[in-house]
């Protein structure tokens, strides 16, 4: 197999499962317990908690931990949508923000919030024009990702936190897709809520984290013990945690190199995509995107018939975001960005990884030429328009 939809999950790290492991055989107390063996426990969250904290940069009482980074949106949004009600109604967010957002935005929008959904720019970032007139007395919370899913386009977060920190108004960013794919210092980004999450960076599933700038108001979505300061009740899920926070420490040590070497094979995938299948294009490459991402689109297919050609051959990619699959709807963001509906129904997401090897690019490249050859053959003899 030749696995390129790291944007998806990735492969759990060696070194994340062995730090697990014995939290899951032999030290399963609740970290809650007040005798030794639940103190073990609580010490590895809170170990876990100051490794994460080190290694993106900010305190280990910032951090929240939560099953998902869909959660840790969650809390974001809501949390600060309903700790801040009293001072106005007004959220700001984009047009090309993942599920975990934009859901989370149009249910705000249905509890009586008001909410701007901004445009981008062709190359997939978004309008601060646009931004900075979208802001008024009511704006709480403005709500931009930090890098998109399916294309990869880096938003620019820290100019985005100079015209809502002036404003008093909360900024929150989804960095599911950017944590251990670009060198990431909270303390430095200005957002006041950062969603990260486990099993996008080689670490476990079920584990994800939200950073919370001290003196940020947020109200919990789940209320019981006091667990996480009171913002996330429910006993900790200790082994997550503590692989969680070893492949974020891994990530960041080795964050630099790796975007050097997924960048370069990124960039050869797209070069020889172009230049060996007519009709292909890579959508956000005018922008800064994260080196691991690429979204191409190629005329007249259908971008789901390209992914199971690919998957019969044993290599893995994605239309887009995973939660869409089976969506026949072309990619929200792709529309946004001005992609043509039709073309955007031919895009695929490549997404490579710390496994991958620019044979795997080759021979993907291989075997997208034949396909979409293929397809178009097809597509032709229907009569379908190209
Ligand atoms: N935000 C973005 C940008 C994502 O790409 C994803 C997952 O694809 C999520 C949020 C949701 O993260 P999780 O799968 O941990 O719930």
């Amino acid at each position: 197999m030749i696995y390129l939809d790291h944007n998806a999950t990735t492969p759990l790290r060696p070194q994340a499962l062995e730090a697990m492991l014995p939290y899951l055989r032999e030290r399963w107390g609740n970290p809650s317990s007040p005798y030794r063996f639940g103190a073990e426990a609580r010490s590895a969250v809170e170990r876990a908690r100051a490794r994460i904290a080190e290694a993106l940069g900010c305190q280990p009482a910032e951090l929240v931990f939560c099953g998902s980074g869909t959660e840790a949106d969650n809390l974001a949004l809501r949390g600060a949508a309903q700790a801040l009600r009293g001072r106005g109604n007004h959220i700001v967010t984009t047009a090309i923000e993942h599920h975990a957002v934009w859901h989370t935005c149009q249910a705000l929008e249905r509890e009586g919030f008001r909410v701007s959904y901004l445009p981008v720019r062709p190359d997939g970032v978004v309008d601060l024009d646009a931004l900075t007139a979208s802001l008024c007395p009511e704006t709480i919370l403005v709500s931009v990702m930090h890098a998109n899913n399916e294309t990869g386009v880096i938003q620019p977060v820290e100019r985005i936190a100079a015209l809502t920190r002036e404003r008093g108004i909360v900024l929150h960013t989804d960095a599911v897709q950017s944590a251990g794919k670009l060198p990431l210092r909270l303390d430095r980004l200005g957002a006041d809520l950062v969603a990260f999450s486990g099993h996008k960076l080689y670490g476990p599933k079920g584990a994800a984290a939200l950073y919370a700038r001290q003196g940020t108001p947020l109200a919990p979505l789940i209320t019981g013990g006091d667990h996480e300061r009171g913002l996330r009740a429910g006993t900790e899920h200790v082994a997550g945690i503590v692989g969680f926070a070893e492949a974020v420490a891994l990530a960041s040590a080795e964050v630099e190199a790796e975007a050097q070497r997924l960048g370069t094979m990124r960039d050869r995938l797209e070069r020889q995509v172009v230049a060996a299948i007519p009709d292909a294009a890579v959508n956000g490459a005018a922008a800064p995107r994260v080196p691991n991402t690429s979204s191409l689109s190629f005329r007249g297919i259908d971008g789901e018939s390209i992914v199971l050609g690919l998957d019969l051959r044993g290599i893995c990619v994605s239309t887009g975001s995973a939660c869409s699959t089976g969506d026949p709807e072309p990619s929200h963001v792709l529309l946004a960005m001005g992609v043509p509906a039709r073309t955007a129904q031919g895009s695929i997401r490549v997404s490579l990884g710390r496994e991958t090897r620019t044979d795997h690019v080759d021979a993907t490249v291989q075997a997208l030429a034949d396909i979409v050859e293929r397809l178009r053959g097809i597509s032709s003899l229907g009569g379908e328009a190209a």
